[in-house]
């Protein structure tokens, strides 16, 4: 686990100032996702002196220009610690700045998307999208509070915890995974295959939002652990090139990966079976269906004629697949995707 300090629990973001008391920060850059603006006002209000300034303008896939005028802000406004609330693109833009400055981070997610539990970061500079892993990028607290993801919609719920879904089913037939993290793979699968329904039917029920930001977490430290394989290379292939929406593109893809790679992983396969009491795969394709904006490739506006390239381009990297890429297999899943 990265993150050296974990609060949970409703309410659980009132905790933030003392966090940033214990860190001894004087001035605190808060960097927000436009959805959570109120909650970074309260906190505003709670740090009182300890504040120095908000960002809100995070952009998925961090780009460096995004991140070069937060670097200003910070500079400008001597902040000396950051607290970032929102999603992935929010956390992503903390770990760009805490990387270059050397500050330490609060994660306060609003999404299922792992980041604040990974050292990982992936940022975008002239249409490229380059990743990087160090110890720097890993937040030193993160603080889950199931109230903040009572906003997230339907469709942004359902595809941002499929999203979760993927970390932990990659981590399951990486074959060189440890047996904590499998344990953690299988844990957060039951976890969402159980709590998503009930959230997508209740979806105030902060016992149930609970249950899905927990195997959430468990989903990112896969994430963190684990060596991510064909599914994850699509998505930032795709996602890279075409500027898609992040949790869209991972939900729509999962069940195709899964129907080519399970046949190839019988413990894995085994082990989802057990947490979806039946095909898995058949299991996560009902769940993706259920969302009511683009469910193909097609939809998400990626063109045809480009998928061959993208495929071409994802066989030719070297990563860990339980079965062997070949540019003519992956073609095939993503036309099944199309
Ligand atoms: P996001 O952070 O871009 O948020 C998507 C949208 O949802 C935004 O408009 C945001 O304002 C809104 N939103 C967020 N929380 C909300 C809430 N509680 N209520 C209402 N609206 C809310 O999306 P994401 O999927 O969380 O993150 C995607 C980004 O994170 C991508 O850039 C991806 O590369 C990155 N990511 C990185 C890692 C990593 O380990 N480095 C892991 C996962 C994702």
């Amino acid at each position: 686990m990265y993150a050296g300090r974990v609060l949970s629990g409703p309410g659980a973001r009132t905790l933030v100032p003392d966090e940033v008391e214990r860190l001894g920060a004087r001035r605190v850059l808060v960097v927000v996702a436009p959805s959570s603006a109120a909650v970074a006002q309260d906190l505003a209000a709670a740090l009182g002196e300890r504040y120095a300034a908000t960002f809100g303008r995070p952009v998925q896939h961090s780009p460096v220009e995004v991140t070069a005028e937060a670097l200003a802000l910070a500079g400008e406004t001597r902040a000396d610690a950051l607290v970032a609330i929102g999603g992935g693109s929010a956390i992503g833009l903390s770990k760009a700045l805490a990387v270059r400055t050397g500050m330490p981070q609060i994660a306060v997610p609003t999404t299922y998307a792992g980041s604040e539990a990974t050292p990982v970061l992936g940022e975008t500079e002239n249409g490229i999208k380059a990743t990087r892993r160090d110890p720097a990028l890993a937040p030193g607290t993160v603080v889950y509070d199931p109230e903040l993801t009572l906003s997230l919609p339907r469709g942004m719920t359902l595809t941002s915890a499929l999203n979760a879904l993927a970390h932990a089913v990659e981590a399951l037939w990486d074959a060189g995974a440890s047996a904590a993290t499998r344990a953690f793979a299988v844990e957060s699968a039951d976890g969402i295959l159980t709590a998503l329904p009930v959230v997508l039917d209740r979806p105030s029920d902060v016992v149930a939002r609970g249950r899905l930001q927990e195997a959430a977490w468990l989903a990112g430290a896969c994430l963190a652990q684990a060596r991510m394989g064909l599914h994850h290379q699509l998505a930032h292939a795709l996602g890279g090139t075409f500027g898609l929406p992040h949790a869209e593109l991972h939900a729509l893809l999962l069940a195709h990966v899964m129907r080519v790679n399970l046949v190839a992983a019988p413990d894995a396969a085994e082990r989802l079976a057990r947490v979806a009491g039946g095909d898995p795969t058949r299991a996560v394709a009902s769940l993706a269906s259920m969302h009511d904006g683009p469910t193909t490739l097609h939809a998400l506006g990626v063109p045809r004629d480009a998928l061959r390239e993208v495929a071409e381009r994802v066989a030719a990297e070297p990563y860990p697949n339980p079965r062997p890429v070949t540019a003519d297999a992956v073609e095939d899943l993503l036309l099944a995707a199309f």
